[in-house]
């Protein structure tokens, strides 16, 4: 019973059982995590806009302006700092980009923008926003990363902004579940997986005060500064049979290799036998200009990161790599390089896990964006 009660579902945990179990069992197996340029990127701008939705403001004059830009700032400089240091000390990393800050100081604009807009004050600029306009601002948010958590501890998820809309009287017509997304615009509608979320948050806040007002969900697009409304009936049903589904198993659940699983974004490839097999059988192992392979590494001059490596291939289901006698020139740069020479500073000698190695020249180039590890598919059973 005290085991079932510390499984917790997240709605990121859930879209990745949906998308493939294998991939969320892996996730839960304490393997080495991987920094992302592009989440800590999104983590440092989605704090400093929670660092400007609960300052501060009662040192400063209702009418003041050209207060907001440098605030905003300096929030984004110190969460910037912060993400970085954490990227710095993850192992599984690939190389910071410092270049990025203009991206991430672009979508918090966007995102300023879109709360100026949630208040009626669409079209002012981040200089001319008074104390007064801000201070409106923040009587509409209820609350700042909250945690939400079904009553009994099954379900749960981090709401970025709980805000109050408010009808011409000032009485609150609706709650907003405003989630801030730093990731790429849908075109059209939402995609199910965001979709699925952003019910899940109205659905669990729903559960928890059954005297609310209508609770609608959106996700806030900084790449556009659009909002999103994602409409439907609960999932919360769907959820709890996740969340069943999803117990800590010792037995890895099912893998559903596939254009859509593995063919999109997976980090837990080099314990997972299936992708390999799933390539070989459709033909596409190796053909993308960017591929994931295992390879045997013959030969490495450590001072100019060139080499000689094989081509392995899946011998069985289980992943036992079987040389190809394909051999290949390779080089490493980068953050590749030096992940390789971690590798193999720990005495690794076996066959190598390649993520992405961009395959479109004769010689095969494993740069600062690909994962270099040894290759430890965890088998069925
Ligand atoms: S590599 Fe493919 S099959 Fe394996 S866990 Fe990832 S998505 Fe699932």
């Amino acid at each position: 019973m005290a085991e079932q009660r510390s499984h917790t579902l997240s709605p990121s945990a859930w879209n990745r059982y949906e998308t493939c179990p294998r991939m969320y069992w892996l996730s839960r197996q304490r393997l080495p995590r991987k920094a992302g340029m592009a989440a800590s990127l999104g983590t440092a701008v989605h704090a400093s806009v929670e660092d400007i939705l609960q300052v501060d403001l009662s040192n400063k004059n209702d009418s003041d302006t050209h207060w907001l830009p440098e605030l905003a700032e300096d929030f984004l400089k110190t969460r910037w700092a912060e993400e970085k240091e954490l990227f710095m000390a993850t192992p599984r990393r690939p190389m910071w980009k410092e270049k990025e800050w203009d991206k991430a100081k672009r979508m918090q604009r966007s995102a300023i923008r879109m709360l100026l807009a949630f208040i009626g004050a669409e079209g002012t600029t981040p200089l001319q926003v008074t104390v007064a306009m801000w201070k409106a601002l923040l009587s509409r948010v209820i609350a700042v990363e909250g945690e939400l958590r079904t009553s009994d501890n099954r379900l749960m998820g981090r709401l970025d902004m709980l805000l109050a809309d408010v009808d011409s009287d000032g009485k609150i017509k609706s709650w907003v579940v405003a989630d801030l997304k730093t990731g790429r615009a849908p075109e059209d509608d939402l995609k199910p997986e965001v979709q699925r979320q952003l019910l899940l948050y109205r659905d669990i806040l729903l559960s928890n005060n059954p005297n609310a007002p209508p609770v609608r969900a959106e996700g806030w697009y900084t790449a556009n500064a659009t909002t999103y409304g994602a409409d439907g009936p609960s999932v919360l049903e769907d959820a709890l049979e996740a969340w069943a589904a999803t117990q800590p198993t010792e037995t890895p659940l099912p893998a559903t290799p596939g254009p859509d699983s593995c063919g999109g974004f997976c980090d837990w490839k080099a314990w997972c036998p299936h992708w390999w097999n799933w390539r070989l059988e459709s033909g596409t192992l190796g053909k993308s200009d960017f591929s994931d392979a295992v390879i045997l590494l013959h030969h490495i001059d450590g001072s100019n990161g060139s080499g000689v490596a094989e081509i392995c291939e899946p011998a069985n289901a289980e992943g036992r790599a079987m040389p190809t006698g394909i051999q290949i020139p390779i080089s490493f740069d980068g953050r590749g390089l030096e992940a390789l020479k971690e590798l193999l500073s720990t005495g690794h000698q076996g066959p190598i896990f390649i993520g992405g190695a961009m395959t479109t020249r004769n010689t095969w180039r494993v740069g600062h964006w690909c994962d270099v590890l040894a290759w430890s598919p965890i088998a069925d059973s």
